[in-house]
């Protein structure tokens, strides 16, 4: 069995820039529209943190709305809004774009 090579016998690599998805507006691959009932939110804020697209917009540590350029519809924020608050519901995005 060959030895295997240890890190100064490895070839040196190169620094690649990082990438990044803010240029892509994936709001357009949305069939659901998390819509956030003002009334019910206690400002958990445990959607912003789990929301994989970084969508959801917090000021002053409150949850003041959803960016629908990059919010896909995964539905994700609704899942993890408490249960006894239920403050995201998640609709119908033809209900908005027929209008
Ligand atoms: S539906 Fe998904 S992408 Fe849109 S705000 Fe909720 S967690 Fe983020
Ligand atoms: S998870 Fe629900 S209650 Fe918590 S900040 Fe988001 S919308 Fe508001």
């Amino acid at each position: 069995m060959s030895k295997k090579p240890g890190w100064k016998e490895l070839a040196s690599g190169d620094l690649l820039e990082a990438g990044t998805a803010k240029e892509f507006e994936t709001g357009d691959w949305r069939t659901l529209r998390p819509i956030k009932d003002d009334e019910k939110c206690i400002n958990c804020l445990n959607c912003w943190i789990w929301c994989p697209d970084s969508a959801i917009i917090v000021k002053d540590e409150k949850m003041i709305g959803i960016d629908y350029r990059y919010c896909k519809g995964c539905g994700i924020c609704a899942r993890v809004c408490p249960p006894k608050v239920q403050a995201i519901k998640m609709v119908d995005e033809r209900e908005f774009r027929e209008k």
